[in-house]
């Protein structure tokens, strides 16, 4: 077979970058990624990235640049609404000792830029505003046309354009829908200085549960300065239908606030002061219903194959949907060396059979962490936090280290996958 020399990568989020810089800088694949928006700003927020993601960004090069921007404590307490701390422990659990990294939370926006400035370096091409049209799928190449007229052709085509992928629509499975979770959030970014003097600093994620879902406030730079939080819970439809979140998208910030402060009146003590006085002093906040791609769909098509949320967008409960989009790049890469005299066909079916057990698996730790969010009781709400307080403080008295998903999945490390 012809070797793979140049690759169109659609969308310039974490996959599609990780993939023009990866694939660039190891197979030797030119690559040229085309974005839709008109530049690479990203909306706001911060994502956390767990052990599993920090290694290979560390194999990308980037971990370090990465933990001078973003919060890097692996520790989280969770208070209790009734007051008082109900559990302290870390997210990665027995994970940072075995393979050295934690967690780390950082501003969408850093991330994205540490990945654009290192795939430029490596001297990919990006090209923003570029809407794509239609996708030619020949014997031995592929064609990419966007609604400027213009059109670019390659060897391969990824689809990294995130959950509502036009490459998926327009050639691998325009059948698979996005599905509405139940559940949405509310989020902003603030500075410390937005706070009163003598409010307690933030060093590592501090959540509560509460009976409408879940209120967490986490410094997401490493100065701790920049505080971001997000309040999760079950949210039905509107009655308008799915097209109807444009209404919520649009409210005016003190109906958000109303809502959350309302809910948090359930939250005692210096803590629910405290979270009560940051929501106060928010002065905007974004609203996202959160949508997944059932499992099952197909992720290939001839030549065009889907990578990160295009192919398996999970809740986010689990915070590995960023760690996913990497673990797919560096499996494919190491499928297209190892796996070069073969067709791209069977290059792209071994690339699923490798992909598809860890993410079904890592899909069902989202959803069902994801039950904690859904509305519950006052009975509910204190079962939720016996069950927390046991899982997490009793075992660490006992010496155990439990992480939010087990450990065995965060040491997980796709390239040993590919022999
Ligand atoms: C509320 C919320 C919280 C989250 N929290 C976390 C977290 O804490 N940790 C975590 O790891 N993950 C989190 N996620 C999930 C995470 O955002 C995604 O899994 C991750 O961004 C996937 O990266 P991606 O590159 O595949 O897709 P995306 O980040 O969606 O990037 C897709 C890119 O493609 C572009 N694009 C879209 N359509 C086109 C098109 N037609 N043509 C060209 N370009 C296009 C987009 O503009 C974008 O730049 C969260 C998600 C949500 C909704």
């Amino acid at each position: 077979m012809a070797p793979i020399k140049k690759a169109i990568i659609i969308g310039g989020g974490p996959a599609g970058l990780t993939a023009a810089l990866h694939l660039q800088r190891t197979n030797g694949i030119t690559c040229t990624v085309y974005e839709h928006r008109p530049t690479s700003v990203t909306s706001g927020g911060s994502i956390g990235i767990p052990s599993n993601g920090l290694r290979l960004l560390n194999r990308l090069g980037l971990y370090e640049t990465c933990a001078r921007l973003g919060n890097t404590e692996d520790r989280f307490i969770l208070h209790s609404a009734w007051d008082g701390i109900l559990a302290e422990a870390s997210f990665s659990g027995a994970a940072k000792e075995k393979i050295g990294y934690g967690y780390m939370r950082i501003k969408r926006t850093d991330l994205i830029s540490v990945l654009l400035e290192a795939a430029q370096k490596e001297g990919v091409r990006i090209h923003y505003n570029k809407n794509i049209v239609s996708i030619e799928d020949q014997d031995d190449h592929v064609t990419a046309t966007f609604a400027d007229g213009s059109s670019d052709t390659a060897d391969i085509l990824l689809g990294c354009d995130g959950i509502h992928s036009a490459v998926r629509r327009l050639r691998v499975d325009s059948s698979l829908q996005a599905e509405y979770t139940g559940v949405s959030a509310m989020f902003s970014l603030l500075n410390r200085a937005a706070l009163p003097e003598d409010a307690p600093t933030l060093t590592c994620f501090n959540s509560t549960f509460t009976t409408d879902g879940v209120l967490a406030i986490i410094p997401c730079t490493a100065s701790n300065d920049d505080i971001f939080w997000f309040f999760s819970g079950e949210v039905s439809v509107p009655e308008s239908g799915e097209h109807g979140w444009e209404v919520y998208r649009h409210k005016e910030v003190q109906e958000f606030k109303s809502a959350i402060l309302s809910v948090l009146g359930q939250v005692r003590g210096q803590w629910g002061d405290f979270v009560r006085g940051v929501i106060q002093r928010t002065s905007s906040i974004s609203f996202t219903p959160i949508y997944r791609l059932p499992l099952g769909g197909t992720w290939s098509s001839g030549r065009c194959l889907l990578l990160g949320d295009a192919a398996h967008a999970m809740q986010p409960h689990a915070s590995q949907g960023t760690s996913m989009a990497l673990e797919d790049v560096f499996v494919l890469s190491r499928v297209l060396q190892h796996y070069s005299n073969r067709t791209i066909n069977d290059m792209f079916t071994k690339f699923e059979e490798l992909r598809r057990p860890r993410i079904t698996r890592i899909y069902n730790a989202s959803e069902q962490n994801g039950q904690l969010w859904k509305k519950t009781g006052p009975w509910g709400l204190w079962f939720r936090e016996i069950m927390a307080w046991l899982m997490f403080s009793v075992t660490s008295k006992l010496g155990w280290k439990i992480g939010v998903i087990p450990s065995k999945d965060l040491i997980y490390d796709p390239e040993e996958m590919v022999a």
